[in-house]
């Protein structure tokens, strides 16, 4: 069996099902002109994957950027968005 890569998840010892785990991860789409720039995204985010923006969208507010390093999927932002501008979606990737 393959030895895991070093990094920060590599396994006291290699799990007999390490080549089936995936990792869940997430994918966020913000749609920045229906955003009004609350924060509530941001504020909840447990993963501070996201961030004020600099630019302002149409309304004159400053969206939210998504950073995908750390996003697990779990929604939050999604579920706390008032204005319905934030879609997250989970997609699994392979661990290695
Ligand atoms: S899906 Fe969860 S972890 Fe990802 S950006 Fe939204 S609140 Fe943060
Ligand atoms: S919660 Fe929605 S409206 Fe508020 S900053 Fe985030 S994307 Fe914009």
């Amino acid at each position: 069996m393959d030895e895991p890569k070093k990094n920060s998840e590599t396994f006291w010892r290699t799990p007999l099902d390490y080549k089936e785990i995936k990792k869940r991860k997430g994918e966020v789409t913000i749609i920045e002109d229906l955003c009004k720039g609350c924060g509530f995204c941001i504020e909840f985010c447990p993963t501070e994957s996201l961030e004020r923006s600099d630019k302002l969208n149409s309304k004159g507010y400053h969206p939210p950027v998504f950073n995908p390093e750390n996003c697990t999927g779990c929604g939050f932002c999604e579920r706390v968005c008032p204005e319905f501008a934030i879609i997250a979606e989970k997609i699994e990737v392979e661990v290695k």
